[in-house]
Order: C-alpha cells, then sequence, then structure tokens
C-alpha cells in the first residue's frame, strides 16, 4: 500500500510508493546494445501479445482490425501501482505536522501495440488514432469519478527519461489531490481570465501562429510549437485550436488530426535529436475546473538531452542551453529520420 504524504514546507503531496521499487527494470538490456534493433517480439515482455498473462487483465482495448481475435491495443492495470483505486481518502495527522493519507487513484498502463520495437513515431496513423480512442475513452471514464481530482497522462520514452519497460507504452495516473504544480498552472490560468476574459492559451495558440518562428508543423485542428519559454531543448507543445479544459472534452473528430501532428512532430525530433530519450504529458484542468473556460488542454513534449542538476532542483528554474527559435527552425527543416 503507498501512501501520499503532505509537505508543510511546499503545500505538496508526494508519493510514498516503496512496492514499486521491486519492479523490474527491463531496460538495462537495451542500454548496452543503444541503438535498439526493431525486435517485433520479445517473449519476455509482459506487454508483447501471448504474455497477457503476465499483465493484470484487461480494463480497456481495441481490436486488431484484421484479426478481431487479437488486441491492437491495450488498456491495464499497472502490476506495480503507485496509486490504488481501493484506498481510502481521509487525511489523518501522525504528528504535529505530519500529514499522510492513503495512496489512493488509479495507475494504469496502456500498450501502444502488440509490437515491441516499433516507436509511435513509426506507427502508421491509424494505430496511433486508435492509441488515442482508448486515452480519450479511459480518461472520460475516470474523469465520472467524484474522488480523483487530476487525470494525468503521459509517456516515457526511453530509460534515461524514466521509461522501465522498452515496449512502447503511455501511463495514466489520476491522483486524489492536485499536484502543486498543477494548481499554480491552474490559477495562473484563472488569474489572466479574470483580466482579460480570454484564455491563456487560446491567446498563446494566436500569438505564436501570428509570430510563426517557433511553429513547427499544424493542421486544420492542431499547431506544434516550441514554447517561447522552453524549459528543455526542442520542448515541443500542441495545442488544439478549438479550445476545451481537459483533454476528454476534446472532439473526438479531431484525433485523426492530433494523430497526424503527434506523428509529424516526433519524427521530426527523431531526425534531428536522433531518437532522443523524452517524456510527453497531456496536461489537462483538475477535474473541478473541467467546465471553466480558463484553462486548455494540451500536450507537451520534453526531451531529455540533460539532467537537472543543483540549481534546478533548488529553484525550478530551467537553464535551457538551446533558443527556442532555433530548435524550431532545425525541426522545421527535417521531417523523417534517414534510413
Ligand atoms: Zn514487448
Amino acid at each position: 500500500m503507498s501512501l501520499l504524504r503532505y509537505d508543510v514546507t511546499t503545500g505538496d503531496w508526494l508519493v510514498l510508493a516503496s512496492a514499486r521499487a521491486s519492479r523490474p527494470d527491463r531496460t538495462g538490456e537495451r542500454r548496452r546494445s543503444e541503438p535498439a534493433p526493431h525486435v517485433p517480439h520479445d517473449p519476455d515482455c509482459p506487454f508483447c501479445a501471448g504474455n497477457e498473462a503476465k499483465t493484470p487483465p484487461t480494463i480497456d482495448a481495441e481490436p486488431d482490425p484484421a484479426d478481431a481475435s487479437r488486441w491492437s491495443v491495450r488498456l491495464i492495470e499497472n502490476k506495480f501501482p503507485a496509486l490504488m483505486s481501493d484506498a481510502r481518502t481521509e487525511r489523518r495527522l501522525t504528528g504535529p505536522l505530519f500529514r499522510e493519507m492513503d495512496g489512493h487513484g488509479r495507475h494504469e498502463v496502456l500498450i501502444e501495440s502488440p509490437d515491441h520495437g516499433r516507436a509511435l513515431a513509426e506507427q502508421p496513423a491509424a494505430q496511433v488514432v486508435r492509441v488515442l480512442e482508448v486515452l480519450h475513452r479511459r480518461a472520460t471514464a475516470l474523469g465520472r469519478d467524484p474522488r480523483l481530482e487530476v487525470v494525468q497522462i503521459f509517456k516515457n520514452s526511453g530509460s534515461a527519461a524514466g521509461s522501465s519497460i522498452p515496449h512502447p507504452h503511455f501511463q495514466i495516473i489520476a491522483t486524489p489531490i492536485v499536484p502543486r504544480q498543477l494548481r499554480i498552472k491552474f490559477e495562473t490560468a484563472a488569474d489572466h481570465y479574470q483580466v482579460t476574459g480570454s484564455s491563456v492559451y487560446v491567446e498563446l495558440c494566436r500569438a505564436e501562429v501570428e509570430a510563426a518562428v517557433r511553429v513547427v508543423a499544424s493542421n486544420e485542428d492542431f499547431v506544434a510549437f516550441t514554447p517561447f519559454a522552453s524549459r528543455t531543448p526542442y520542448e515541443v507543445w500542441i495545442l488544439p485550436r478549438q479550445a476545451a479544459p481537459t483533454f476528454d472534452l476534446a472532439d473526438r473528430a479531431t484525433l485523426p488530426a492530433l494523430a497526424a501532428l503527434l506523428i509529424d512532430v516526433l519524427g521530426r525530433l527523431r531526425a534531428v535529436l536522433d531518437d532522443p530519450p523524452f517524456n510527453l504529458i497531456v496536461n489537462s484542468a483538475p477535474r473541478r475546473h473541467a467546465d471553466e473556460p480558463d484553462f486548455v488542454w494540451h500536450i507537451e513534449i520534453l526531451p531529455r538531452l540533460a539532467h537537472a542538476a543543483g540549481f534546478e532542483l533548488a529553484t525550478g528554474m530551467a537553464i535551457n542551453p538551446v533558443e527556442p527559435e532555433l530548435a524550431a527552425e532545425r525541426l522545421r527543416e527535417r521531417t523523417r529520420r534517414d534510413p
């Protein structure tokens, strides 16, 4: 059982999940032999087809369009969950300043395809649409649970980005509290709306399109750009042209356009940075603010080219050695990695 503990010095909660220390790290083999050869099936990988019994049961799935008896996308509970749905949400004091609660929430894994070695950027568009459909459906279902405040979708790609299983996958962690970083981000957007009467994200999307220097690619429904205040080299955001506070409120009809732009942007990052480790996060408003226009859901892609060091840990202030204007220019020049 994990615990949530409150830090009285920062106003934030953290997860103590000691059971996760025992989970296997299967990226060691890949670290030794990078770049990894394309292996479509690994008999020892719990996410590969045929090994379903090694994982918790299926929560949601998309069938293989060519053979309905097989899955093409599969969503399961994490075998070593950081948070669990059967835990209670009451806070308790174990000392004068020591507030904690049981680790309530959800921790799930979406297996992007049965193919062990095919990155998201290399998937056919229809497969990426199926991935987004399952994420959208699951975010909608978790959003209905009143005990969950935040449904955080993310992807770690490469061991340097925190991935412990090389088979491409997304994760969802839903929390019973709003983590402080998200609280600040939402409050900043709410303040902006109160002052100006419009969403800072709607204005930002428009301003980046007008400035044009940081736009990497775009289509009828989405715009990808390197943000003016990029925290990491080659940070890329994807913003919808049609505003919605949370990802599950995005119009499903726009998911094919999102898939196309995601493949395009990830392909460019692979081409320019030679398959970098990265984190992809889907930012949404906390559930309690899901009917307010202040926030607009969006995707942030953060290549992990350098580790956060003392100054960043001390201050939360990033030092980024690559101008986002230069990163955008390089990303515009290249599309896919040369064979
Ligand atoms: Zn696998």
